[in-house]
């Protein structure tokens, strides 16, 4: 232990909780977590620290919701499609609004194609569609010069922050403690975790799982590569306009790296056609707006139709990350006893990765497939530069994965 450690834990002393687990972060990932630990009648008690549970700060609160089920990791299909199903429990959680995969030239048709046998291998529902269906289907955000697209009927929307806050109060009320605190240090004594170090004093615990999202790297002071890569990403909203009559699906423009979606009250669009760009962010996954994304939002806006009249009337730089294959880190550390982590988890994989991570914490039997794709100890011996090059590389290509079998 370093002796900025050892300093801060004995004067945090003064007021000192127990728990048998603590979770650190309380977005998506974290409540989820608390909420399936909390549904274990194990007894265990269970700890949430965030340093605020009021405001979602972490990338939670800044995404827009887009879950498309299928993806070339036939892990992170598994852990989407369950994740679909706990959030269609949620009041007002997810929209089945379906998502629409657009192809704008011959060689965007053939991912298509190939997308499409690998999803109905999957089990997924997923259909070719013609250009003037998908127009169709989602009017305002379709234009007609097009060739094909792909449909997803089950694909849909969720409300990062309603599902949180239903997670929150679910396990709330089953008995998870809810601490609000900066976590300065995690307390070990020889090789075991022994607490954690926090704003709000020492919370003992035996296990500790660290849910800190785009912050992930700053508390893991042991042995091991953390490439939980922090990256600038530009998002606007349109202007108001009166709720339609349908619903449209989301839409994805693969080979231009752009999606939008109608928000209800507006329309959203985001793209990953720009230079990757790290961050290092302090305590909000708001990033200061660059440059080059004023550009980059105007080439995507040339995708949607001309009459969508969209403009942005918001833009911001949400910060989320990035990992050298584009897998969450999910599991345990072994080079410290009790302490797991899940990070770099997208919306779209957090309550399958909650529920995964709860099975393990609880000495259930895991996937073993699923356990060595996400093991957060694989990149162990490779260096942290060239994993950060690696991760950043990946942004652009940000729904492919390089899942190891
Ligand atoms: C603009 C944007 C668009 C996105 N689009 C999508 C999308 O369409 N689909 C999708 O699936 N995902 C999307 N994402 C990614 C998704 O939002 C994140 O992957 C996900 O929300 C991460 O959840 P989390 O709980 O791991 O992290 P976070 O929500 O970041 O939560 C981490 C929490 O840890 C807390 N914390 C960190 N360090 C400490 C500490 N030392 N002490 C106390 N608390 C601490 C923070 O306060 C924070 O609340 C997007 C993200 C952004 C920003």
């Amino acid at each position: 232990m370093s002796p900025n450690c050892l300093q801060k834990t004995m004067s945090d002393m003064a007021s000192q909780h127990t728990s048998h687990i603590v979770i650190i972060g309380g977005g998506i990932v974290g409540s989820a977590l608390a909420y399936f630990l909390s549904t274990s009648e194990d007894g265990k008690k269970v700890t949430a620290i965030d340093r605020s549970f009021s405001r979602l700060n972490g990338s939670t609160g800044y995404a827009p919701g887009f879950v498309g089920q299928f993806n070339e990791s036939e892990v992170l299909t598994r852990l989407a499609i369950d994740s679909v199903e706990e959030y269609s429990k949620v009041p007002e959680g997810f929209d089945h609004v379906g998502g629409l995969e657009i192809a704008t030239s011959n060689a965007g048709v053939e991912n298509l194609k190939m997308r499409l046998a690998s999803a109905k291998e999957r089990g997924l529902e997923a259909e070719m569609i013609s250009s003037q269906q998908a127009m169709q289907m989602a009017p305002d955000l379709v234009k007609d010069d097009n060739i094909l697209a792909l449909h997803f009927p089950g694909d849909g929307t969720a409300n990062p922050s309603t599902i949180t806050a239903f997670f929150q109060s679910e396990a709330r009320a089953r008995g998870v403690h809810f601490l609000e605190g900066d976590v300065t240090g995690i307390r070990r004594v020889d090789d075991r975790v022994n607490g954690v170090m926090t704003s709000a004093g020492f919370v003992q615990a035996e296990t500790v799982v660290l849910a800190t999202g785009i912050w992930a790297k700053n508390l893991c002071d042991f042995d091991l590569p953390v490439p939980v890569i922090p990256v600038a990403h530009p998002y606007m909203y349109g202007e108001h306009h009166k709720p339609k009559t349908y619903k449209s699906p989301f839409v994805r423009f693969p080979e231009h790296h752009v999606y939008a979606r109608d928000h209800g009250q507006f329309f959203g669009l985001g793209s990953y056609d720009h230079k990757p760009l790290a961050e290092n962010p302090e305590d909000t996954a708001l990033g200061n707006w660059k440059e080059d994304f004023d550009a980059t939002l105007d080439r995507a806006l040339q995708l949607i139709p001309a009459n969508t009249n969209l403009v942005p009337r918001e833009k911001f730089n949400g910060i989320f990350s990035v990992t050298p294959d584009n897998m969450p880190l999910v599991g345990e550390i072994p080079n410290v006893k009790g302490l797991y982590m899940a990070a770099a988890v997208w919306v779209t994989h957090a309550a399958g990765c909650a529920k995964f991570l709860t099975r393990m914490l609880k000495g259930e039997r895991v996937d073993v497939t699923m356990q060595k794709a996400l093991d957060p100890t694989r990149f162990q011996g490779r260096d942290m530069k060239s994993l950060e090059r690696v991760s950043l590389h990946c942004y652009n290509s940000i729904y492919s994965t390089h899942e190891r079998s």
